[in-house]
């Protein structure tokens, strides 16, 4: 008798592609991902999947593509005892990102995982990652009420998840949060990094604003580039990635600019370029003039989580930016270190 289920809701990536004749990779039916691990068709926990109409390689995901993919899990919610979310790498932690802020009061894992190496090829990575994702998703041995990214024998929190490399079987790495869980002979679970489990019913957050942008700071950045940004027509925020602790030029055209932004309405957040560490306006001279007026802190979350938690928080309480920017300087799924 089957106790525990598991929903895989498959989105394409390479997990699931073959090549054409060109030797071009295109996404394939979720049926190919069974003959590759036939397992699957005989696990101990019972296992049920439903695609997206469209696969796509991950460079096309879009808000409606997550509201897509969080309506599959919520319709299935009751169902099911955890899911599991195939898809391609290269947006996987932006998606990962994105759900975690679109689900409040998450009780069940949420566990993405994918591939380097398509499924029916012989050295493929995507056998192991599948297969554990499935073990973790099934809530068997620990139940994690997290959106998470389970790749290379690690388990992270997908909100604090970045894509690191493109050759690599390990292609992610959490750099602010330690893994979740390792897989080896066991997994191991690390239960205390979980976060609590919700005493109230699941709500799912459909709303994105997409009127943002990210400016990417460098030496010899200029007014044209950063006007040309910030003077979008309708813009709501910008995540602007910044030096070290958070720092910027000090340079009177640069500072202007983003004062007047941010007095027409715009949300600045300032997160730093750098992997690990965190925003710490004020430490420096070169941050004091952006906190003065009105930069909102990050702390130390990713750029991913940044970008994917404004659009969420804009689509929700449009038209009240004070409450977005206090959303904003704090940890709403564990994606900032506080003390
Ligand atoms: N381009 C692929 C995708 O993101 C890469 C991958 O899955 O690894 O869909």
């Amino acid at each position: 008798m089957l106790h525990n289920r598991v929903l895989i809701v498959y989105t394409g990536g390479t997990i699931g592609m073959v090549q054409d004749e060109s030797g071009s990779l295109h996404p394939f039916a979720l049926d190919r991902i069974y003959d590759a691990v036939p397992q699957l068709r005989n696990c101990s926990y019972g296992i049920d999947s439903v695609t997206l109409d469209n696969i796509i390689d991950s460079s096309n995901m879009t808000p409606a593509l997550w509201v897509d993919i969080a309506e599959m899990i919520e319709r299935n919610y009751d169902s099911y005892d955890g899911f599991v979310v195939l898809h391609g790498t290269d947006t996987m932690a932006y998606t990962a990102s994105a759900l975690s802020f679109m689900f409040k009061n998450l009780s069940k894992p949420v566990v993405l995982t994918g591939s380097q190496l398509p499924l029916g090829m012989l050295r493929s990575d995507g056998r192991e990652n599948i297969i554990c994702a499935l073990e973790i998703a099934s809530g068997r041995q620990a139940v994690i009420p997290e959106v998470c990214i389970f790749f290379e024998n690690h388990l992270y929190r997908g909100n604090r998840s970045t894509k690191l490399s493109a050759e690599n079987f390990d292609a992610f790495e959490s750099y602010n949060y330690p893994s979740l869980a390792k897989a080896g002979i066991t997994i191991q679970f690390k239960d205390r990094l979980f976060l609590p489990m919700p005493t109230e019913p699941l709500q799912v957050r459909k709303q994105f604003d997409t009127r943002v942008a990210i400016l990417k700071l460098f030496p010899g950045i200029g007014p044209e580039v950063v006007g040309a940004v910030l003077g979008a027509e309708g813009l709501q925020g910008v995540v602007i990635e910044t030096y070290g602790s958070g720092n910027a030029p000090t340079d009177k055209w640069f500072i202007d600019a983003l004062d007047q932004a941010i007095r027409r309405g715009v949300i600045v957040l300032n997160v730093t370029q750098c992997k690990a560490g965190a925003v710490k306006m004020r430490q420096y001279a070169a941050s004091c003039d952006m906190d003065r007026i009105g930069v909102v802190a990050a702390g130390d979350i990713t750029i991913e989580a940044a970008i994917t938690k404004m659009m969420c928080l804009l689509g929700e309480y449009p038209g009240d930016k004070e409450h977005v920017k206090l959303r904003l300087s704090q940890s709403l799924r564990g994606e900032i270190t506080t003390q």
